[in-house]
């Protein structure tokens, strides 16, 4: 891939056969005025045109779409050096997380920056322009590369502490380092934490995300106190003696600690009862679904026909390669028009760009083709013959297979 943008920012009319904007209709024979790193305006190539600064140079990406650069909303770059280290499908969430935790005190010597640099590459070479990054500390520090733009969030465990801050990673701060932090679960994260942890956020206008009804064993563990997360945290030492059971489900217990509203992202989201589905959405809640992830782990299959019906912002993200086989949001988007035949392809690609651009609190810059947009944009190539009923799922086919370069980034 070689970038086509020579002078850093210079003003250029990028000019396809399609402009796939995302948050407007698609226009045949489209182009975009980029200046400065950012989209000035979008349309029509003769509208664009005429708008333009004569001899303004024009960029033909010819028989390709221009789409906006992908979104992964919940990915852990930091876990990127464990890529191929699990046989999928595991049998079970269970196995899936002692082999998680063997391989990480195998690999805890290792430095974390490495792994994230893999993770940052390969995000780049998937076309992510930003994600939602989880990391225990490790990768707690920004990037030099910056190839990838990342929000990162701490995440937090301790089921047996009662603030946010002794369940901080030592060292670490959470305001002047812009670092959000990330309760991991309802059964790994106490209950003050998780309410300190949504009043931080809430105060900053950030989001809060958490990995919420993954699998079977968190929804037993809130209703009996009993099963594989018990064991899970009395291994760990975690478990504190006279914790109560509340007897309610993820979401009824994280909106009994005020902890959901529309600036709450409910990843994964696999176990929901049709009252569940009902609150998150009457609180407005963003819902990250993983579903490779699922799959391989044996954790279920989410019902994001469901959400989408009732309306949720909706994501699709790739966790991390120790859940996942890549960390290309095309091929997560192609597995869900493979297994999810009642979704629009014309939704699938929301999914991957401006509702996790939403979610992550970063719409207007990221997911959109629009004025004040990021000018870091995808050029998809085009099958012969397609056309705007077909557009979507041509995207979709051809973003799986690679067939897509970076426009205006860079590093491209
Ligand atoms: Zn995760």
């Amino acid at each position: 891939m070689k970038g086509v943008d020579e002078i850093p920012g210079q003003p250029l009319i990028h000019r396809a056969q399609w402009l796939m904007p995302v948050c407007a209709a698609p226009v045949a024979n489209g182009a975009v005025f980029t200046s400065g790193g950012r989209v000035v305006f979008a349309g029509a190539y003769a509208s664009v045109k005429k708008e333009c600064p004569a001899g303004t140079r024009v960029i033909d990406h010819g028989r390709a779409a221009l789409f906006p650069a992908l979104v992964n909303s919940h990915t852990h770059l930091e876990l990127s050096g464990l890529r191929g280290k699990i046989a999928f499908p595991q049998p079970g969430f269970r196995e899936w997380i002692r082999l998680l935790f063997d391989l990480r005190a195998q690999t805890a010597s290792e430095a974390p920056e490495r792994a994230l640099r893999l993770g940052e590459k390969e995000s780049f070479a998937s076309g992510t322009g930003l994600c939602g990054d989880i990391t225990n500390g490790g990768a707690a520090r920004r990037s030099d590369w910056g190839g990838v733009e990342r929000l990162i969030f701490l995440e937090l465990l301790g089921f047996n502490l009662d603030s946010l801050t002794s369940s901080m990673p030592p060292g670490l701060l959470l305001d002047p380092s812009g670092l959000i932090p990330a309760p991991h679960s309802v059964y790994s994260v106490s209950a003050p934490i998780i309410s300190e942890c949504k009043e931080w956020t809430r105060g900053r206008g950030l989001p809060l995300t958490m990995h919420v009804a993954e699998h079977v064993d968190e929804i037993e563990f809130l209703q009996t106190g009993k099963g594989f997360c018990r064991e899970l945290l009395e291994s760990l030492g975690r478990f504190p003696p006279g914790w109560k059971p509340p007897g309610k489900t993820p979401v009824e217990y994280l909106d009994w600690l005020g902890a959901l509203d529309a600036n709450t992202m409910l990843v994964h989201a696999v176990h929901l009862s049709e009252s569940d589905w009902a609150l998150a959405a009457k609180r407005n809640c963003s819902v990250v679904f993983c579903p490779r992830s699922n799959s391989n782990l044996g954790a279920g299959r989410a019902r994001i026909e469901k959400a989408l019906s009732l309306g949720l912002n909706c994501s699709l993200a790739t966790d991390s390669l120790a859940s996942n086989t890549d960390l290309d949001l095309f091929a997560e988007a192609a597995h869900v028009f493979a297994s999810h035949p009642a979704i629009d392809p014309e939704k699938i690609l929301e999914m991957i760009t401006v509702n996790p651009a939403r979610s992550l609190g970063r719409a207007g810059d990221f997911g959109c083709i629009a004025p004040g947009a990021t000018a870091n944009m995808l050029a998809v190539a085009l099958g012969a013959g397609a056309n705007e009923s077909s557009l979507a799922q041509s995207l979709i086919e051809s973003g799986k297979k690679g067939a897509w370069k970076w426009v205006n980034n860079q590093r491209a």
